[in-house]
């Protein structure tokens, strides 16, 4: 029997869904481990338990697993994003392809699935384009900024994160900066009071554009327009072009970042960006994958599977902003997007129009619902958020059987659970790859390809 504050010896055999160890006492009771990676021989403090499992931090290692390596970031196991970065690169793309591996075996019932290996990245640091600072005070009330601590919503100051763009951290340090000056105050989850919540930015890594949005409870951001000045001169230091400053309006007391509103203050209210040779314009609300390095083998690979000779009807579900929509649209006879953002629709034809693409069409809505009204398919493409798809939409799909299937996703689990009963439905699962877009973190994207048997 396990209680909370015991201290258990534990051997880490595998790694769970966000990076953890997991390890199992003697009775056969599961626990997580944040912090301990396969390999180690630990004593583990358990924080939290249930019946059959438990949840624990590293107390002492006992012997490091032979793939520990130094972290990059001093702040890493304090903070709640990176999980991995104690673990050679080496070893992350193997434990993540093996976790690929186990979810369509076990979930999905596939044996042997037609695994090929793991797409890998070769930028390790400030590889991601999208940041989410999260603002709170110090203990004298000042405006801090950086990330939340591992378990908690403590704002801990650190705005130099080495997975992000390197023109975050001036940017977010003359927000503050800024804030302080004119006494702007920092909003309070518990009490719901006060103004700055986040601050957001974009970096797009082709043309270089930097958008920053800040995320507010309330309608204004009083002198936003000094800011803007404040921080084109910043990001122009840094060699790169400010193209916009934006509020987003979030007055909702949760979790989630981005409220439904923004207010564009400066220049416009997207920034462009290219993924191989297409262009895209991307708004703060839309989705646009966070590593461009590895989102075009991602591309590459999806057109690939695609198979696509140019006479071809695709549905491309879950579309965002169109991207992969009009990746593949030039090796197309039509595509049709469905996405459920409307702005991110909105940038998605505007994305069509940039490009000179007339053969991509674009809808707003859920998949599930309009799917059914689409001409019929000879390729689909989905590539839903982490639950998979709809129920009612595999069941559109098998009801149109085209004969290949796409399917990008990022959490391995429900793809395994969509596959399933994509194969009873009369498809086999023919090639299998993942491709690393989270480095130092435990997740991981993966494309399939189906074809109709
Ligand atoms: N293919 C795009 C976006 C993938 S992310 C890209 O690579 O950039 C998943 C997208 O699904 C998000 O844009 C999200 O807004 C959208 N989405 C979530 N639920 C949906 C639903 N039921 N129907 C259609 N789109 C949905």
């Amino acid at each position: 029997m396990i209680n909370k504050n015991d201290e258990i010896e534990l051997s880490i055999e595998s790694m769970g869904n966000e990076g953890e160890g997991i390890g199992h006492t003697g009775d056969g009771m599961t626990v997580f481990v944040s912090g301990a990676i396969p390999g180690d021989r630990i004593i583990a403090h358990i924080i939290k338990f249930k019946k059959t499992y438990a949840y624990a931090i590293v107390s002492k290692i006992i012997s490091p697993s032979e793939h520990r390596v130094e972290p990059l970031c001093p702040v890493s196991g304090k903070c709640g994003g990176c999980t991995l970065q104690h673990m050679a690169y080496d070893e992350q793309l193997k434990q993540k392809e093996g976790k690929v591996r186990d979810c369509i075996e076990r979930i999905g019932g596939i044996k042997n699935p037609p695994m090929e290996p793991i797409v890998g990245a070769e930028r390790l640091k400030n590889y991601r384009n999208k940041a989410q600072f999260p603002v709170g005070t110090d203990r004298e009330g000042k405006p801090v900024s950086g990330f939340y601590r591992r378990h908690s919503h403590d704002v801990v100051n650190m705005p130099d994160c080495c997975i992000q763009a390197s023109v975050n951290k001036p940017i977010v340090e003359a927000v503050l900066t800024f804030m302080e000056e004119r006494k702007v105050p920092v909003y309070n989850e518990e009490t719901g009071k006060g103004l700055i919540r986040h601050i957001f930015t974009r970096v797009g890594f082709a043309t270089k554009e930097v958008m920053a949005c800040i995320v507010i409870n309330g309608e204004d951001l009083k002198e936003a327009s000094d800011l803007a000045v404040i921080l084109k001169d910043i990001v122009e230091a840094e060699g790169l072009t400010f193209v916009s400053l934006c509020l987003n309006i979030n007055k909702k007391n949760t979790n989630v970042i981005l409220g439904d509103k923004v207010k564009c203050i400066w220049g416009r209210p997207y920034i462009e960006d290219k993924i191989g040779d297409v262009t895209y314009r991307i708004s703060p609300l839309s989705f646009y994958q966070v590593n461009p390095e590895q989102t075009v083998k991602l591309y590459n690979l999806a057109l690939e599977y695609a198979g696509l000779t140019g006479n071809e009807v695709v549905w491309d579900l879950y579309c965002g902003i169109g991207t992969i929509s009009l990746f593949l649209a030039r090796h197309a006879k039509e595509v049709y997007g469905v996405e459920i953002v409307p702005e991110a629709i909105e940038d998605a034809k505007e994305n069509a129009n940039l490009n000179g693409i007339d053969n991509a069409k674009f809808q707003a809505g859920a998949a599930e619902d309009l799917a059914p009204s689409l001409p019929c398919p000879d390729v689909i493409v989905v590539d839903p958020p982490r639950k998979g798809c709809d129920e009612k939409l595999l069941e559109t799909i098998l009801k149109n059987a085209p004969g290949r299937i796409v399917y990008v996703s990022c959490d391995p689990a429900t793809l395994a659970r969509d596959l399933k009963i994509l194969i009873a439905g009369g498809y086999e699962l023919k090639h299998v790859r993942p491709v690393d877009q989270f480095i130092h973190s435990g997740h991981i994207e993966t494309v399939c390809q189906l074809e109709r048997t």
